[in-house]
């Protein structure tokens, strides 16, 4: 069973030498009557809160990876052994796994089992799986849009991104988007049909950027990244916006994370800032099936992945998410069956 293992603890920036890849040769074996499955892994999905794993916290949402042990992270896999009576033998999962060839699942109940197959399976990686969840949720319910709102998405070529900006076009927003390459700026306005994008790694002044693309101000801010973009945000919110508070994933690798210096925009402004977990949402997951399937069978929302061949490849897969390697939801295939 090859395994990507963490090394040691991460402080910083994330390296391919933080991990390893290993081959166990312990074989897996599911006791009768355990209620554990074995899953071969197919798809694994690189996401960025997997770095807050890498060191100890104290957050009653992550537990930290164990130096040693195989990281775990959200994938698709096809059960090759069951005790759990929900699943069977050749069903096809999507929930939380091993990096490696094939894992042992204790707690099966939390995976979902996959129902339609006539779309990409390593979708549920990303547009049908958490990351689709986390637009979903973010956008229709903590934004609370309304039609021909201004809306404002940072690392909007994303895993989640991609999709909040198509979710908000599709509901009648006026829509930009940031993101760090020349490459993501022509998807983002000629592949998800954003209205207006600009890369902020060109702008000096991001309050000036937002100002150009937001004349009349920002509506709804879609948060992804944190720091100095949230700042120069806070200068350009209309009364009464909207933030939701996805992620900060500028600030993931810094030991000690960036003041926000224009908050009394808040009170002036009457924001509304509220954070997310999509994992409230996973009860969800039906309805929310309802709504992003058929957007994806018609055609209405595109999505783009960025699709990293092998296990051996998965820690560069990772840690490209920090330095924006990554053009669109970044898999990795383990294998294709
Ligand atoms: P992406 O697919 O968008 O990949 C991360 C991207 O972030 C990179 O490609 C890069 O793009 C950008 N980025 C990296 N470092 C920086 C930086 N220092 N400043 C600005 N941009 C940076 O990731 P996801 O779509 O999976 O995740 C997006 C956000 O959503 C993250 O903050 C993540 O933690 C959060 N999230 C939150 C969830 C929740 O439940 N709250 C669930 C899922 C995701 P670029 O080229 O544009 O720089």
């Amino acid at each position: 069973n090859k395994q990507v293992i963490l090394k040691n603890f991460v402080n910083g920036f994330p390296k391919e030498s933080d991990m390893y890849l290993k081959t166990d040769s312990i074989s897996l074996k599911v006791e009768q009557g355990s209620n554990a499955v074995i899953i071969k892994n197919l798809y694994l999905s690189c996401d960025p809160y997997m770095r807050i794993r890498m060191t100890p916290m104290d957050d009653p949402n992550f537990t930290a990876y164990q130096p040693g042990s195989p990281i775990q992270g959200f994938g698709v896999g096809k059960v090759v052994e069951s005790e759990y009576t929900e699943l069977k033998k050749g069903d096809l999962v999507w929930g939380v796994t091993g990096w490696e060839e094939y894992t042992l699942i204790n707690n099966p109940q939390t995976l979902f089992k996959i129902q339609h197959t006539d779309v990409l399976l390593s979708y549920y990686t990303g547009i049908l799986g958490m990351p689709g969840m986390t637009a979903w949720a973010g956008f229709y319910e903590i934004c609370a849009p309304k039609k021909g709102e201004y809306v404002y998405i940072s690392a909007a070529s994303g895993a989640v991104g991609q999709l909040v900006g198509q979710f908000a076009k599709l509901f009648g927003c006026y829509v930009v988007g940031s993101a760090g390459t020349k490459e993501k700026i022509e998807l983002l306005k000629n592949k998800f049909g954003f209205d207006d994008a600009f890369n902020y790694k060109e702008e000096h002044d991001l309050n000036a950027a937002l100002k150009r693309c937001f004349p009349e101000g920002i509506d709804i801010y879609f948060e992804n990244v944190g720091g100095k973009m949230l700042d120069a945000v806070l200068l350009n919110m209309r009364a009464h916006g909207r933030i939701a508070a996805c992620g900060m994933i500028s600030q993931y690798n810094l030991e000690h994370t960036e003041g926000v210096h224009n908050m009394m925009n808040v009170v002036y402004k009457r924001i509304r800032i509220e954070g997310l977990t999509v994992f409230d949402y996973f009860p969800q997951y039906a309805k929310f099936l309802e709504v992003v399937l058929p957007f994806v069978r018609e055609g209405k929302v595109v999505y783009v992945e960025d699709i990293a061949e092998g296990l051996e490849n998965a820690p560069a897969a990772l840690i490209g998410l920090f330095s924006g390697r990554n053009v669109g939801k970044q898999v990795v295939v383990v294998a294709r069956e």
